[in-house]
């Protein structure tokens, strides 16, 4: 390690550290005001497992001020839990005993619009003493990007969310769609209407600001992108939006997914991850002299996470039943190369209209669904790609057209199969040095465990058990 790495390290910790008690409690007790006027009686405190569930602990509003004071119990084994609820073992995290304080980042806490008299935040787990709890996934993400930014770097990040929309009272195994419109049908959106309009009331409410809201072209799947942020803002936003189309859907009667696979055999739920790098107030994905308009910064970071997309897929893309829709021609990115808007490769350049290109170029890493955890994910890549800009690595040559159509061989495929990102994620110092061995070796746990669970299981059976589970 050199001296810089050492002071970036040092930084990136210091950023993850809890403010002072005081400090704590006072932003927690004007958060209260604020929220008791907004007539919250209750907040919901989550964090995302390592198998992509969202976990919560909630309390009612006179708790909150203890909580930012002393944390909500939290059990370590959470991180070690699968997306059944099953519950495996690692190395360092796992088995029965100890206990986590659970904070809410009250930073980010919201009024849920959908959910009357509920307020949400995100939490970050710490231990008994006070200290990062090595295993939060979210104190992970934050390191990463106080890692960028003690090099003068910030990622901009979004993540689209995709779901497929059910009727609540159709048996598990058949689901019911609520409108039979086609792909992208005008003929969906008024069907449901009121619907679609309550989901983006309801994001527009929460200080969310949609940019798009679609009918996408599986039976039922519809699709919302918000505005890029930062990569922990990002990740948060996500979990958030899915919650509130959740809420909302139920309000109208639906039952939604966003499992990798609704139904075998269709296109998937994707979970596409925008991003684009920024120093100061200049986009590095324009101006620059490499393809398209990159900067060398630019490129070494997209080539970085371009290569290390096998192993990214163990952070990106976590049940099993995610490789069943990461297939060709699927529009899943299942080709490890890249190409301006080309919807089948793994990592889509994107440079928007002329005018706005300044602001709007940016790369679309399409292979990531939602059963990730969307702080791993968006931590793993900062991580692959700070790995390549310190490597300068140049990008591949760029592949227009459908790799399926390609010769044989011509363009690699991602891992088709959970075991083998499990060995590219085994082969990658980087990535294992980044998430510190606590938290890769627990992420590895699950990731085994769940692969060794559906080993020999067909398709359909996957794709039962876990579409109601996302
Ligand atoms: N639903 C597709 C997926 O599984 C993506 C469709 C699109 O390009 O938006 O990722
Ligand atoms: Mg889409």
């Amino acid at each position: 390690m050199t001296a810089d790495t050492v002071a970036v390290a040092v930084d990136a910790h210091a950023a993850v550290e809890l403010p002072p008690r005081a400090e704590r409690a006072r932003q927690a007790e004007a958060a209260a005001d604020r929220l008791r006027a907004a007539g919250v009686e209750a907040v919901a405190v989550t964090w995302v497992d390592n198998a992509g569930i969202t976990r919560v602990k909630a309390v009612p509003l006179d708790g909150l001020v203890h909580a930012a004071q002393w944390g909500l119990g939290a059990a370590p084994c959470f991180d070690v839990f699968l997306a059944d609820d099953a519950i495996t073992t690692s190395p360092i995290i796992g088995g029965p005993t100890g206990d986590l304080r659970l904070y809410p980042d009250l930073g980010r806490v919201v009024p849920l619009a959908a959910q009357p008299g509920w307020a949400w935040a995100p939490g970050d787990r710490h231990t008994q003493a006070g200290t990062p709890h090595p295993g939060c996934q979210r104190l992970f993400a934050r390191r990463m990007e106080a890692t960028a930014a003690a090099r003068g770097l910030a990622l901009k990040a979004g993540i689209e969310v995709e779901w497929v929309a059910a009727l609540a009272g159709a048996p598990a195994d058949e689901p019911q769609y609520p409108t039979h419109g086609p792909a992208y049908g005008m003929h969906r959106l008024t069907d449901l209407s009121d619907y679609l309009r309550d989901v983006l009331r309801a994001l527009g409410e929460q200080g969310l600001e949609v940019l798009q809201i679609h009918p996408e072209y599986a039976p039922g799947q519809f699709e919302v992108s918000v505005a890029p942020e930062g990569p922990v803002a990002a990740a948060d936003t996500a979990v958030l939006v899915r919650h509130t189309v959740r809420a909302v859907s139920a309000r109208h009667g639906l039952r939604v997914s966003f499992a990798p696979v609704v139904e075998a055999g269709t296109v998937g739920n994707g979970a596409h991850l925008h991003l684009s790098l920024w120093r100061e107030d200049r986009n590095l994905g324009r101006g620059g002299s490499g393809p398209h308009g990159l900067t060398a910064e630019a490129e070494g970071f997209l080539a970085g996470v371009l290569a290390a997309l096998p192993e990214l897929l163990v952070l990106g893309c976590s049940s099993p039943a995610g490789y069943l829709r990461l297939v060709p021609s699927h529009w899943a990115g299942a080709y490890q190369c890249w190409g301006l808007e080309n919807r089948e490769a793994a990592l889509r350049l994107v440079t928007g209209s002329a005018g706005e290109r300044s602001a709007a170029a940016n790369a679309e890493v399409k292979c990531f669904d939602a059963s990730a955890n969307p702080y791993l994910a968006v931590g793993a890549v900062l991580a692959a790609g700070l790995a390549g800009l310190d490597q300068r690595l140049a990008l591949p040559p760029e592949f227009n057209g459908d790799p399926a159509a390609a010769a044989p061989g011509t363009v690699p495929r991602l891992p088709a199969r959970p075991a083998e990102a499990i060995a590219a994620y085994e082969r990658s110092a980087v990535l294992r040095e980044a998430l510190g061995e606590p938290l890769y070796q627990a992420v590895l746990a699950v990731r085994r465990a769940e692969a060794v669970q559906y080993a020999d299981t067909a398709p359909e059976r996957m794709v039962a058990a876990t579409r109601w589970r996302y």
